[in-house]
């Protein structure tokens, strides 16, 4: 029969002797060190050594890494989903040479256990088309800063940072411990000519989540119920002729608290601590320091094994504004129009 689709390949095929060998048998794990993992079997143990990446590599950078895997574990190395660099490690002798290695060449070792592990991003200025603000850039201003906790292991739990740059996510940033989401704040501009040429006015008018685009058959283009925008963006892709970006208005807002983890407590979304702070590549200092200085709060009170959410959870939300000084303002609170109507959840706070 021909081969039709090619597929991912069957991953039983590439795992490395040890896990094979263990497959279903594990007995038990632990962390000796920051960064390393060690997975215990009938077999042996497998040694799983975690470097941080800068997430967007060359080639280059794939082919050095993979000259360390094939010199020190058989070529065996996978890539976390958070971007992190793993290497399968089965013989004891070669994780400290490879961790000198790792550290040599600029590739950090760390982020397990209770530590922060890379930032997961989106595509920002570089490839997407609405985004608020940039994605790769804000997720290294912000781990240059808090870089000393990747390789820690000495949090109160793991610290899970995810950076999207608009409102729709496609970073899962909703369920972490601290999201940075780029946000727009203004109606989209229209440019009518544009839609007329390049639209397909159906598709324009269905896109929008809360029905704010209308026909307007006599102009063969749309209309906007501003009151209804919730400024996502969603119209822009389906029209050139709906200019959401706005270099003024648009930025970054926070949320914290969110976890996909169901250990102790259940999975939570995150929930909205600062609006709106202002778009200042390259170095983006405003999210930066609100980010620092949740991290510093979280460390100085929390107790040991509370993930960030967990920590406020137990205080009380208002506790956190008052503890941290991040103001509570009529932008916390949900007054979606349609909130009132159905039991959607939200990430502000109702009323
Ligand atoms: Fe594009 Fe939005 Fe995803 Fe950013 S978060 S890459 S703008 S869809
Ligand atoms: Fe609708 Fe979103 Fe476009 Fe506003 S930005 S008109 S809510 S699709």
């Amino acid at each position: 029969m021909p081969k039709i689709d090619n597929g991912p390949p069957d991953y039983r095929k590439n795992l490395p002797p040890i896990v094979e060998q263990n497959y279903g048998k594990w007995e038990y794990h632990e962390s000796p060190r920051p960064g390393v993992l060690k997975h215990v079997g009938p077999a042996g143990a497998l040694y799983s050594v975690r470097c941080a990446s800068p997430r967007l590599v060359c080639v280059d950078f794939i082919r050095d890494v993979c000259a360390l895997a094939d010199k020190y574990c058989g070529g065996y190395l996978r890539f976390t989903s958070r971007n992190n660099i793993e290497f399968l490690v089965s013989d004891e002798q070669n994780v400290e040479p490879l961790i000198e290695e790792c550290e040599a060449q600029g590739l950090p070792v760390g982020g397990t256990g209770a530590s922060i592990s890379n930032v997961v991003h989106t595509q920002g200025w570089v490839h997407c088309h609405t985004p608020a603000t940039d994605a790769s850039g804000i997720t290294k201003a912000v781990m240059d800063d808090l870089f000393e906790y990747f390789k820690r292991d000495d949090l109160p739990n793991k610290l899970r940072i995810a950076m999207a740059c608009c409102l729709n996510m496609c970073g899962a940033a909703h369920v972490s411990d601290i999201a940075l989401v780029g946000i727009h704040r203004t109606v989209p501009r229209m440019d009518h000519d544009a839609i007329r040429k390049g639209t397909e006015i159906p598709s324009l008018v269905a896109c929008c989540p809360t029905a704010a685009i209308r026909p307007d058959p006599k102009n063969k283009s749309v209309t906007i119920v501003e009151e209804r925008c919730m400024y996502c963006g969603n119209c822009y892709t389906m029209s050139p002729g709906m200019h959401i970006m706005d270099a003024k208005n648009d930025g970054v807002a926070i949320l914290i608290g969110g976890k996909v983890s169901n250990a102790r407590t259940a999975p939570s979304f995150s929930r909205m601590v600062i609006p709106f702070l202002p778009n200042n590549p390259p170095r983006w200092p405003e999210v930066t320091e609100a980010v620092r200085h949740i991290v510093d709060l979280w460390i100085a009170n929390a107790r040991r094994g509370e993930r960030l959410g967990e920590w406020v959870e137990r205080i009380g939300w208002e506790r956190f504004f008052s503890l941290s000084g991040i103001p509570f303002t009529d932008k916390h609170i949900d007054d979606y129009i349609f909130s009132r109507e159905t039991f959607r959840t939200s990430a502000a706070f109702k009323y």
